[in-house]
């Protein structure tokens, strides 16, 4: 049996305090192939979908996939949670969702799928690398190499709004003891598991002296457990300044839900363009990988859109479900056609491209690069040697609270789903 790799996404670290492994970790025969659910998505989302899974399937991806649908069509008839019962069924047998972007259509009446997603798959850490592929894609920071792990289920994105009065809504910000450990330490564990120097937690605790400060109070305590791994706390104004001014200060950055939201947005930015990144979300009852941008409704159909931001995510992916070598092969064919200046328009640039291409001529360009590796960019070096990441998600061990003050208020979280 192979032996579970996970490596990129979980660090393998001997730490006391640990759960037992979860179910979203998997141990895979070589042999057989693993079942991934696939969704498809909205707008670009079949495209770009439809030239990953050529990449992969060329590159010997042992995966079983199950299509499932998800968004637009789903919410138009009439299930507000825009997934229903035969996705959620395929998700609980695979526990490995590889999704395109989805449309949240407009109005009120539905619910947001991702937040649904994060919930139901306890999907508690988002995982975004966010690196610079100078000089092929223009950035103003060359050496960007930054990280941001984002807390995924609590804060203000729960999606907890009430309306008050006619004038006056409501957005609750949530935030727990135990979402906040287990947060912070992935993060220390990840940076130590991948030879990482230093992690920056951001808040905004000068304001938000309880929920954010309950953040920056579990990062020192946390922190005192790794002392080798640099440690700093910015307030998140600043701290957003500095990482559009300097990326290359950064390291690792946790973070809570929200500024994780805007933080990893103006970080893919800086690096080059939202369409590169990818993001892996981990749980304790399933992972789910995509690209971090939307469905791009504009360009929907034109053969225009860059599927880089997907494959990405299918290279966090193989990592997840113990294919490193696979996945090192993506990837490298992927940096190899990047450098080889076959971009499309949104990273076409007159200095470094010699090819503007469509979605599909991407994946045609990235297949007949496979077994390459890129010249200049710094090559992948996922590989199943790598050792098996034995250390499952943290869990929170109860007496560490906090001791409530007296200034605290209690509150309710009675509408917490
Ligand atoms: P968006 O990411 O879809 O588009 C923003 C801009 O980024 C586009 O105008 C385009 O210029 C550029 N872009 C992003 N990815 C690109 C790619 N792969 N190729 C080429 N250009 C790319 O953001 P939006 O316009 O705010 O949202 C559109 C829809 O997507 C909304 O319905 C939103 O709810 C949804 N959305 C879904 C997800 C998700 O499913 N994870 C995430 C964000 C937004």
């Amino acid at each position: 049996m192979n032996a579970p790799v996970a490596e990129f996404l979980l660090p393998n670290l001997e730490q006391p305090r640990r759960a037992k492994p979860p179910r979203a970790r998997l141990v895979t025969d070589l042999a057989l192939p693993v079942p991934v659910t696939i969704a498809h998505g909205d707008g670009i989302g079949p495209e770009i979908m439809k030239a990953t899974l050529s990449i992969l399937e060329a590159a010997g991806a042992r995966i079983a996939t199950e299509p499932i649908e998800l968004g637009e069509s789903v919410y138009r008839r009439g299930v507000s949670a825009g997934i229903d019962a035969t996705a959620w069924s395929s998700l609980r047998r695979t526990g490995v969702l590889l999704k395109a972007p989805v449309t949240t259509p407009e109005g009120g009446g539905f619910k947001s799928l991702n937040v649904t997603l994060r919930k139901s798959l306890g999907l508690f850490a988002s995982v975004r690398p966010c690196v610079s592929l100078h000089p092929f894609v223009p950035t103003r920071h060359p050496d960007m190499d930054v990280v941001v792990i984002r807390e995924n289920g609590e804060d203000a994105c729960g999606g907890i709004e009430h309306r008050q009065t006619r004038d006056v809504v409501q957005c609750l910000k949530v935030v727990s003891v135990p979402g906040t450990e287990r947060i912070v330490r992935y993060a220390f564990d990840w940076a130590r598991a991948h030879g990482r120097r230093k992690v920056t937690c951001m808040t905004r605790d000068a304001t938000m002296k309880l929920t954010d400060g309950l953040w920056s109070d579990a990062f020192r305590r946390i922190g005192a457990e790794y002392p080798e791994i640099r440690q700093e706390h910015l307030q998140i104004d600043i701290g957003t300044a500095l990482l559009a001014d300097d990326p290359t200060r950064f390291d690792v950055i946790v973070t809570t839900n929200l500024y994780g939201d805007i933080l990893s947005g103006v970080a893919a930015r800086i690096a080059g363009s939202a369409g590169l990144a990818g993001s892996a979300n981990i749980g304790a009852h399933g992972a789910m990988f995509e690209a971090i941008h939307g469905s791009v409704p504009a360009i929907a159909g034109k053969d225009v859109a860059n599927p880089s931001g997907l494959i990405h995510a299918a290279v966090m992916m193989l990592i997840h479900i113990g294919q490193a070598e696979v996945a090192a092969r993506v990837h490298n064919a992927w940096l190899a056609t990047i450098e080889d200046g076959v971009h499309t328009p949104d990273v076409w640039n007159p200095r470094t491209s010699s090819q503007k291409v469509g979605t599909r001529a991407f994946a045609t360009a990235v297949i007949a690069r496979l077994g390459a590796a890129p010249g200049e960019l710094p090559a992948a070096r996922w590989s199943a040697d790598d050792p098996p990441a034995a250390v499952p998600i943290p869990a929170w061990t109860p007496g560490t609270r906090r001791r409530r003050t007296r200034t605290e208020t209690a509150s309710t979280t009675g509408s917490w789903c």
